[in-house]
């Protein structure tokens, strides 16, 4: 009994007592303490204390349809009852995943090509690896096996996703593997030299990929990946015609681009993928989070029809491609997929992201004349405001708690959920907001802001 009466009661206790915190900042967490969801209403969460926060991270980037949204949970109940599961494996698949594949594909800018599942994001990018690896044995080369990514990207967490991304913490791990290499992130504010125009900095980035895949072997490199606006990075859209600069060399030396639209797809830069606001075709999509509207843990490789017809002679001559995961292709996650798709771009929600983009920006904008604000950026419904010390030198701010942990949590203290990433404070919220919702986003972080500062 007195053991009874030593244990944690509240949740926040319990939450802190017995779950391990991924992804979070332990310093930050003991300051501002843990926030425990019981459900959510349109684009807003609500915890046990019936407290609620509207959610400008859309969970994380993936609630674009709000946490309630009836059709899908209906998409989701009548596939459960109809079929709950299954693989896509040994010659057999779910009809929901034919017709998910198809609709990819329509909807792909590709003129055709093929789909492979997977459960997330960080395994669709693992595949995605493992396919380009298979595929050059396959030809010949099984030598071509380095994959080039950019500093700041984010493509996951497993130990070959987690070398793609080019974030310092994943050292804590021994990551990157050998064999991932990783070129400049083309973030003008942040990246360009002194005196740089932002079309030299293109430039100098593109030269540097040239003579990165000649130092290291054109022959030697599987693939390149690229987010179209990188994200967990802290919302980078890439430098005026960086795509438009790097594609000719990636061209020049065969060496396939990959467009990681986990977070960029099914409209949070107002177009259904990334890869069509910048204006470049690349030869495979990565999909996840918008893609089930976060309802189903699901994620997708789209190979466009070169890799596919080159990946079907591979497996043809090997006999088979030995890869997949237990709920590869899941019927249910396939259902709500479908359905997700069709309210992205049926029921107007990336048109509410293309109307609404504006006002966003002009809030944004307001709020970046303040002292402390060294840059707001962004497209559609992904944007960030960095924080420095000083703006005219952009220095950082530094100290233990870094100052967008202290925004992040003051603002959580008023109800609004924002992402602190670096210096920067991230707003993706759901492709539902309303402008009012919009409204009530900005006056709560400016709010936070006076706090702070
Ligand atoms: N790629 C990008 C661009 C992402 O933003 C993420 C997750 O945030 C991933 C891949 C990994 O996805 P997951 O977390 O589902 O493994």
């Amino acid at each position: 009994e007195a053991d009874e009466m030593n244990k944690p009661q509240s949740w926040e206790a319990r939450a802190e007592t017995y779950s391990l915190y991924g992804f979070t900042d332990m310093p930050s967490l003991h300051q501002r303490g843990t926030v425990v969801v019981t459900h959510g209403e349109g684009p807003y969460i609500v915890d046990v204390n019936g407290r609620r926060y509207l959610d400008a991270n859309s969970g994380l980037w993936n609630m674009v349809a709000g946490f309630d949204h009836k059709g899908l949970i209906d998409a989701a109940k009548a596939q459960y009852e109809r079929f709950p599961g299954y693989h896509a494996f040994f010659g057999r698949m779910s009809d929901q995943t034919v017709m998910l594949s198809e609709k990819l594909v329509e909807v792909s800018p590709f003129d055709s090509g093929r789909v492979f599942y997977t459960n997330s994001g960080s395994e669709a990018n693992d595949t995605m690896v493992k396919m380009l690896w298979f595929l050059h044995a396959a030809e010949g080369k099984p030598q071509k096996r380095k994959i080039l990514t950019r500093w700041n990207a984010y493509h996951g967490v497993t130990a070959v996703s987690a070398s793609m991304t080019g974030k310092p913490y994943n050292s804590v791990f021994g990551l990157p593997l050998p064999g991932f290499v990783h070129l400049t992130c083309p973030h003008y504010w942040r990246y360009g030299e002194e005196g740089e125009t932002e079309e030299q900095f293109v430039a100098r980035l593109a030269r540097e990929l040239e003579e990165t895949i000649q130092r290291e072997g054109a022959d030697t490199i599987a693939g390149f990946f690229a987010e179209p606006v990188m994200g967990a990075g802290g919302v980078i859209p890439p430098a005026k015609g960086y795509f438009q600069a790097i594609l000719p060399i990636l061209r020049k030396y065969d060496i396939p681009v990959i467009s990681d639209e986990v977070i960029c797809g099914f409209g949070r830069t107002g177009n259904t993928w990334g890869c069509v606001t910048y204006d470049f075709t690349p030869d495979a999509i990565i999909s996840s989070k918008n893609l089930t509207a976060g309802f189903f843990p699901m994620g997708a490789v789209i190979l466009g029809p070169e890799l596919s017809k080159r990946l079907e002679t591979a497996i043809e001559a090997i006999e088979e491609f030995p890869h997949g995961f237990t709920a590869s292709g899941h019927p249910v996650g396939c259902a709500i997929a479908l359905k997700a798709i069709d309210v992205v771009m049926n029921e107007g929600l990336a048109e509410n992201v293309r109307r609404l983009a504006p006002r966003f920006e002009e809030r944004l904008k307001h709020i970046a004349e303040r002292p402390n604000i060294g840059e707001y950026r962004g497209i559609g419904f992904m944007w960030a405001l960095e924080a420095v010390k000083d703006k005219a030198s952009k220095t950082p701010f530094d100290g233990n708690l870094s100052v967008s942990e202290r925004i992040a949590n003051t603002c959580t203290d008023l109800g609004l959920i924002c992402r602190p990433l670096g210096q920067s404070v991230v707003l993706c919220p759901p492709f539902i907001l309303t402008e009012a919702q919009m409204d009530e986003m900005f006056d709560k972080l400016e709010k936070a802001l006076d706090k702070v500062f």
